[in-house]
């Protein structure tokens, strides 16, 4: 079953308007939310965050979040979802073709579920990853579902066998192309401040909050792509990806070339979270 506005229908039954102005314009906002243990994970902070989102394109949402996180909870039992994720979306309607906002244009919401498992070897391993410049927009803050420079640098870093891109401005990292990015430098933890230019990711925020209460030093301050060749420790987070350590990135060693020890720690204690949430 997928939730279709307010309704829970079959997917067959769903059907996109060809002029809607999230499939011509990318008019529209977006979460993917975790589920572990067939609980959603930090659920009110997705839809807080759709909701900022909305008011930022100033797209009406047709609930407030209460109503939204119990229609998403029946969608996730009517599916009996256990691991996997909640994708959700409102686009600002159909319309007939035109950039301005239409005058009277109904928004669109729809969810639906995925069963995926946890990315475990990634976790333990380790990825490689690749920069790439960030051609985005300035307000990367908003989840918006024009995501064609996510998509591009992706692409290039899948093509040269990477499994994230980490975008550079102006020559500084600034996030992945669909993860936040952390590094560790003599035991401080670096992370992009959470301004226009970054998605201020979920993940990011419960790791902060993790780093908080295990002492680690955090710095939420840009860095250099010499400083993050140079790092000791680099990782990515995100909802799909966790805690996850690189390895690599453009085919330079991150240390001695193995997921170091801040990186397990976090991950631990991402955990734990994991537990005490949805106690999978
Ligand atoms: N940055 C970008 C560009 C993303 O697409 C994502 C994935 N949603 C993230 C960061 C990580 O955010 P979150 O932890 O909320 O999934």
């Amino acid at each position: 079953m997928i939730l279709w506005n307010d309704r829970l229908i079959p997917r067959s039954e769903a059907s996109v308007d060809i002029e809607d102005r999230g499939y011509q314009f990318g008019d529209g906002i977006y979460e993917v939310i975790r589920v572990y243990g067939g609980k959603p994970f930090y659920l009110a902070e997705h839809l807080e965050r759709l909701e900022k989102s909305a008011r930022a394109i100033r797209l009406p949402l047709p609930w407030d979040s209460g109503l939204l996180a119990e229609k998403l909870n029946q969608l996730v039992e009517a599916n009996r979802l256990v691991e996997g994720t909640i994708y959700l979306q409102v686009t600002r309607g159909p319309a007939p073709r035109n950039h301005a906002f239409p005058e009277k244009a109904e928004p669109v919401l729809v969810a639906y579920t995925t069963e995926v498992p946890r990315p475990e070897a990634m976790l333990k391993e380790g990825i490689r990853t690749c920069t790439h410049k960030d051609i985005r927009w300035l307000r990367c803050d908003i989840k918006s579902l024009n995501l064609l420079g996510a998509v591009l640098a992706k692409q290039e870093a899948v093509e040269k066998g990477c499994k994230e891109a980490i975008l550079v401005r102006d020559g500084t990292v600034t996030e992945g192309s669909s993860s936040n990015v952390f590094i560790v430098r003599e035991g401080t933890l670096y992370t992009h401040p959470a301004d226009n230019l970054i998605l201020h990711g979920i993940t990011r925020a419960i790791v902060l909050k993790c780093a908080g209460e295990a002492g680690i030093p955090v710095k939420e301050e840009a860095f250099s792509v010499d400083a993050l060749h140079d790092a000791d420790e680099v990782f990515i987070t995100g909802t799909m990806v966790e805690v996850c350590p690189v390895t690599h990135v453009d085919d330079r060693k991150i240390g001695s070339g193995v997921p170091g020890p801040v990186t397990r720690r976090l991950q631990q204690a991402f955990d734990e979270q994991i537990a005490r949430q949805c106690g999978a």
